[in-house]
């Protein structure tokens, strides 16, 4: 896999171990190659000695599934292991999987610094829902570390990172804001959705928290919503206790299988979409039509240099911005594409594609986040050449 080429800590060879092997018990099932989904709520036990042993340690015996289920238990082995990590948690969601991990680093009177624009409702969470508990925080931009060092206070518990963000693919330079919150006693966790464990080593880089939507390039398939949480033995096991059973947000033993099984092709779908989103990124920076395009592996990124020193993958998102005159232009370029599909999210078999200006009213002439003729596309499994071409017959509709 090319993408793993320069990484010494990863090896190919454990990557196909973990994936195809770690954690799969199957003289327990019949030798199935596939493992079972155990659909079941409750475990039972022989006596009232192995019951009392199991309430003992309910983290590492399935007594009920809001706790342990063994099918979601795999899960939780291979994605701990793929990220280099101890222990993980899987959730309903990536927004639970955020959720859960900022509230395991906050009591009321904390604060806590977080990148510009992180994920909407992460962005959420810290300015509705958190002050009700005397939750504060200050967003800074990430692009300087120092700005977090300079936003810290004496009651910072946590820094939360987004790198890079799926949208404006603004970075953070990782380790030099693990470096400030090691000194000042910091927790750091990211949202690491848009590069994956194997396309940035975040948990190596000194991250004690990281989170992904699982929805995204885990799953694969668009047909799975889940989050994870990866980080040390300590911290799982305490947000086992705490957030995970008091919340409740847990997968389904059946969603979990789902992942289980788009994990087996994770690294050959994360290779072909890079190699096919260079592809089209080129024909997009050659298009006459086209004013900019962002990507963080191509050299005209800003931070080009940060993004090779710190991420192995660089996935299949890209925006560009349309020389197109009016929204009506850009909506007409959009409309008339064939084969990439108009929805939100990403990380699946489908290309996708979405325009800022659907973010506001048509008739909006008030300042926006990010400017009218802004255009996210998602590349997914396509022949490059397929997608290309139905790119190049939208753009003569707008000539
Ligand atoms: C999709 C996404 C989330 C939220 O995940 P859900 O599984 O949809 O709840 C969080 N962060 C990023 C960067 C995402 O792309």
């Amino acid at each position: 896999m090319s993408f793993v080429e320069g990484a010494s800590y990863i090896r190919p060879m454990d990557i196909s171990y973990i994936i195809n092997h770690l954690g799969e018990e199957r003289e327990n099932y019949f030798g199935a190659v596939a493992p079972p989904i155990i659909q079941t709520s409750n475990f039972a036990f022989k006596d009232v000695a192995s019951l009392r042993q199991a309430f003992t340690d309910e983290k590492n015996t399935s007594v009920y599934s809001r706790g342990t289920n063994p099918t979601v238990d795999m899960l939780c082995k291979k994605i701990a292991a793929l990220a280099g990590a101890d222990d993980a948690l899987v959730f309903a969601s990536g927004t639970a999987a955020l959720a859960a991990a900022i509230m395991a680093n906050v009591k009321a009177g904390s604060h806590v610094v977080c990148v510009n624009n992180p994920y909407s409702w992460t962005s959420n969470l810290l300015q509705k829902f958190l002050p009700k508990f005397g939750v504060e925080h200050t967003m800074i931009d990430g692009t300087d570390a120092q700005n977090y060092a300079k936003a810290a206070k004496c009651n910072t518990s946590l820094f939360i990172l987004e790198s890079p963000n799926s949208l404006s693919f603004q970075l953070q330079d990782i380790k030099a804001i693990v470096a400030i919150a090691k000194e000042r006693g910091i927790a750091t966790m990211i949202d690491n959705t848009y590069c994956t464990s194997l396309g940035q080593r975040c948990i190596e880089m000194g991250i004690d928290i990281e989170v992904h939507s699982a929805s995204k390039y885990y799953s694969g398939h668009s047909d799975v919503v889940a989050g994870f949480v990866i980080s040390s033995k300590q911290i799982i096991e305490r947000m086992f206790h705490a957030e995970l059973m008091n919340v409740g947000a847990i997968i389904s033993p059946q969603n979990a299988w789902l992942l289980l099984r788009g994990l087996r092709t994770l690294p050959m779908r994360l290779d072909r979409i890079k190699k096919t989103t260079e592809e089209v990124v080129a024909f997009m920076k050659a298009h006459p039509l086209v004013e900019k395009v962002t990507y963080p592996f191509d050299e005209s990124f800003p931070q080009h240099a940060l993004a090779k020193e710190q991420m192995l993958w660089c996935g299949g998102l890209f925006n560009i911005l349309l020389k197109a005159k009016d929204v009506d232009t850009v909506e007409r370029f959009c409309d008339s594409l064939k084969h990439f599909l108009m929805a939100v999210s990403w990380g699946g078999h489908e290309s996708l594609v979405i325009p800022a200006c659907s973010f506001y009213s048509k008739d909006y002439t008030g300042e926006r986040v990010h400017p009218y003729n802004l255009i996210r596309f998602y590349i997914g499994l396509e022949d490059a050449d397929f997608l290309t071409a139905d790119l190049k017959q939208a753009l003569a509709k707008i000539e």
